[in-house]
């Protein structure tokens, strides 16, 4: 029988650290899990996935690289998965520097503990779609230009070349997935997704609030984040390593998104107005719902993103 292997999953109380703990469980892995340490414990994804209990949890600053070479040799992990750091691109923006030390020289630090005490496992970074961005040109492939448009991105795109460099420096099993928007119901309320859903919910059982967005016109490429996370187990069980783009080849703005959560409740909201003008009225009732805050733009970002997965498809 096959030994048992142990994977090591950095920021697993988020979105993505849920759900690919399930499958790895499913798949009979041990998991350690590392988060962020608090005074209150940050577990309700894991709970509502039913693997809190399965889970081993330990602390981690992945702007420490002591407390990470430790983690790696206490944990001895055959499979790493990148999944830590500040990840809003929004507030990216405020915490610039933060996210730079845990997004961008957290990965070269657990690249660097890993060439040092563990080469042979292998590890998956959660590389972004946010390091392309500016006048993109039809779908974007792995071959497409660079352009982050945020803090996070910029910080991102050295996270992606520190793994690209690794492997190529020193042979690691080391891949980039990149990633364009995954969502959920465990998606952070500070993404628009749930931003979304969430007030149109209060709204329809009888809220006085009204939804306050901001770019409508912006469009992502979304999918579904527990598709993701089975992309990166399959990017770990190639012979080599490599980077992919994970998407789902759709593009739709948060105005589209808008309108469909609202008639997936049973209402249907209109839009009038442009920019910051613009309105969503409530068609039957002729209440205004959305409104457009300046407060929710931001001081740059890529425009309309849509991914191309044909390598990942073929090769998996
Ligand atoms: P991101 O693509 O990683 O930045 O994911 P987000 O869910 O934060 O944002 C997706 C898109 O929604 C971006 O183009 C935002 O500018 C746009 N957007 C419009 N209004 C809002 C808002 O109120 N909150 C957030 N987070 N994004 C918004």
């Amino acid at each position: 029988m096959r030994a048992q292997k142990t994977a090591l999953i950095t920021g697993v109380t988020g979105q993505d650290g849920a759900y690919l703990t399930k499958l790895l469980l499913e798949k009979n892995y041990r998991v350690v899990g590392a988060m962020r340490r608090a005074s209150t414990l940050n577990l309700p994804r894991l709970a509502a996935l039913g693997v809190v209990d399965d889970v081993e949890l330990m602390t981690l600053d992945m702007q420490d690289f002591i407390s990470i070479t430790q983690l790696i040799k206490d944990v001895v992990p055959d499979e790493i998965y990148n999944l830590g750091g500040q990840s809003s691109v929004q507030a990216s923006f405020k915490q610039p520097l933060y996210t730079a030390q845990t997004s961008g020289r957290g990965t070269m630090s657990l690249l660097e503990a890993m060439r040092i005490i563990a080469p042979e496992a292998r590890l998956f970074e959660a590389a972004s779609s946010e390091i392309f961005g500016q006048n993109p040109v039809g779908k974007i492939d792995e071959s497409h230009d660079f352009h982050p448009r945020s803090p996070y991105g910029v910080a991102k795109l050295f996270a992606y070349w520190s793994v690209v460099n690794y492997r190529e420096a020193y042979n690691l099993h080391a891949s980039n997935g990149l990633m364009f928007n995954h969502e959920s119901p465990l998606r952070g309320m500070e993404f628009v997704t749930r931003k979304i859903t969430t007030t149109l919910a209060q709204i329809a059982c009888g809220g006085q609030q009204q939804l306050m967005l901001g770019n409508l016109d912006n469009a992502r490429d979304w999918g579904f984040a527990g598709d993701y996370v089975e992309a990166m187990w399959l990017m770990l069980q190639q012979e080599t390593a490599d980077d992919y783009i994970v998407a789902s080849g759709e593009t739709h703005s948060v105005r589209e998104f808008v309108i469909l959560a609202a008639a997936a409740m049973g209402m249907q909201i209109e839009f009038e107005g442009e920019g910051l003008q613009a309105r969503g009225i409530d068609k039957k009732t002729g209440r205004q719902l959305v409104s457009v805050s300046e407060d929710f733009y931001r001081p740059s970002e890529p425009d309309p993103l849509v991914g191309d997965a044909s390598k990942a498809h073929k090769q998996f």
